[in-house]
């Protein structure tokens, strides 16, 4: 069975009345089903409108659930989205970037998503609908492991939304692949440093992928760097304790010592980066 609802409320009826699979952009639901058919019910979202776009409000930024990578970095926002706009930049080619959803980067939750360490950096959260109503949940524990969500089957992510309050700080999104293009991370990291009138950090986000099951914050970083001074070389005294909670693995892409090594450079740089172009 093949539903194309129009709106929200069709998607949602649909899915309770049949269950069956979301498909959006189809960038990871195609790819992931090899030569298989499909074998339950088919609510394809692309056509409900209402969850496209990004609008923005004094408190929050909203970005719909039918947000392509595309329209991501044709959208004017606030210098804290840097990150994600590079991230967007980099997810495949032009073509799956015209496709695929921030969403469903989010609701296929591999290790490697290239959206999360951003979104996990400006601590976005996520809203889930169902004929039960809207809950809200932080990005953060929505994520539960290597391609495992809270989503329940008969929920739509509708909105991905950020608070507002970082407008002004910096933001820097590094990716670490086997070549430049159109490539799987080995390590990924998303940068915000939120700097005072007086050059002082405020406050300073990070959050690493590709590392660990989930992509993770690196919260020792964060409160090692609060209250210095961002200036070049700020983050010579991060070490590789710092980044302990990290559990990369031994795969096709690189060694586990490969990523830890890469994921220290990678930190340091994204930070500098951020307080370079202030
Ligand atoms: C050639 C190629 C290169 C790629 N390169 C990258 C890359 O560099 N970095 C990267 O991170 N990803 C990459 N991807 C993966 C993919 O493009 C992204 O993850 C994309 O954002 C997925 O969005 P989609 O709309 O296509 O999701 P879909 O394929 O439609 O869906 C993915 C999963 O999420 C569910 N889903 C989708 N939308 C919703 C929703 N609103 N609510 C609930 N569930 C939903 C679906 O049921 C499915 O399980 C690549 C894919 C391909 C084919």
């Amino acid at each position: 069975m093949y539903f194309r609802p129009r709106t929200l409320n069709e998607a949602i009826d649909s899915l309770s009345r049949h269950g069956g699979q979301i498909l959006s952009g189809g960038t990871d639901f195609f790819p992931a089903l090899g030569d298989r058919p499909v074998a339950s019910a088919i609510v394809d979202i692309s056509g409900v409108t209402e969850l496209r776009g990004i609008s923005l409000s004094d408190r929050e930024i909203r970005i719909g659930g039918l947000t392509t990578w595309t329209e991501v970095l044709r959208t004017p926002l606030p210098a804290c989205f840097e990150a994600l706009k590079a991230a967007a930049r980099e997810v495949g080619s032009i073509q799956i970037q015209n496709r695929g959803t921030v969403a469903g980067n989010l609701c296929n939750a591999s290790p490697a998503a290239d959206g999360v360490p951003p979104l996990l950096a400006l601590d976005a959260q996520v809203e889930l609908a169902s004929q039960a109503g809207v809950r809200r949940l932080p990005l953060e524990q929505f994520l539960v492991g290597n391609r495992k969500t809270q989503r329940r089957s008969d929920e739509v992510l509708s909105t991905v939304i950020v608070p507002r309050g970082l407008d002004q700080a910096r933001s820097a999104f590094l990716k670490l692949g086997s070549r430049r293009y159109l490539v799987i991370s080995i390590v990924m990291v998303a940068a915000i440093v939120d700097v005072d009138s007086e050059g002082w950090i405020r406050q300073a986000r990070v959050a690493v992928g590709s590392c660990s099951a989930v992509a993770q914050r690196l919260i020792e970083i964060e409160q090692h760097l609060a209250g210095m001074k961002a200036q070049p070389g700020f983050t010579n005294s991060i070490s590789p304790e710092h980044l302990a909670t990290l559990s990369p693995i031994n795969d096709v892409r690189a060694t586990a010592d490969y990523r830890r090594d890469a994921a220290l450079t990678l930190v340091k740089r994204a930070l500098e980066a951020c307080v370079e172009a202030r």
